[in-house]
């Protein structure tokens, strides 16, 4: 069994929020959320409503504007720190205001990829629940499902909790789900 990929060190989160590393990489989580969010948006409304619909137009050029900015973020770091950046525990998340009266969105970054995260009801033997769904590209077997059980222990349904951690002999390992959840003190 290979051992986990997430690294078991010193948190940037503990770092003071003016360091200049942490800095980078929460503007550098920023900006591939919001990027990755529009590119959802833009493919949602032209499904639904055409390509050339004005709908379309607007969340066209919201992606352009984004895409400006992760490209003035590349033009100030380089493309190496940015990538270096998302490989971190999330420093930062997104909400965004639900339409027509619904709940707004969450989203948290997790190893360069966007997911919505939604808590959805526990039960007795699992109190703490959440839906993690991948936005850009969709996941084939998602979303996942990640769990703080009543005894302490957490597990997740990816495949890198379910046939690598599951059956490894590591005490508390946890797949990159459970480690960026626990990072924003969620889990
Ligand atoms: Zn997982």
């Amino acid at each position: 069994m290979s051992v986990p990929r997430v690294r078991k060190r010193a948190s940037l989160c503990d770092r003071d929020p003016s360091d200049p590393f942490r800095q980078a990489v929460e503007l550098a989580q920023r900006g591939r959320m919001i990027l990755e969010i529009s590119l959802a948006d833009l493919e949602a409304a032209e499904a639904a409503v055409g390509l050339f619909h004005p709908t379309a137009w607007h969340f066209r050029n919201a992606r352009d504007e984004a895409r400006r900015a992760w490209d003035r973020l590349r033009a100030q770091y380089g493309a190496g720190p940015l990538e270096v950046a998302q490989q971190e525990l999330p420093l930062t998340y997104l909400t965004v205001d639900g339409r027509s009266g619904r709940a707004p969105f969450v989203f948290i970054p997790i190893m360069g990829h966007t997911y919505r995260a939604e808590r959805v009801e526990g039960t007795a033997l699992a109190p703490i629940q959440w839906r993690l769904t991948r936005l850009h590209p969709p996941l084939e077997d998602g979303p996942y499902y990640v769990c703080r059980l009543r005894d302490g222990s957490s597990q997740c349904d990816c495949a890198e909790w379910t046939f690598e951690i599951a059956e490894s002999a590591t005490p508390h390992a946890v797949c990159k789900h459970l480690a960026a959840l626990s990072a924003l003190g969620w889990l």
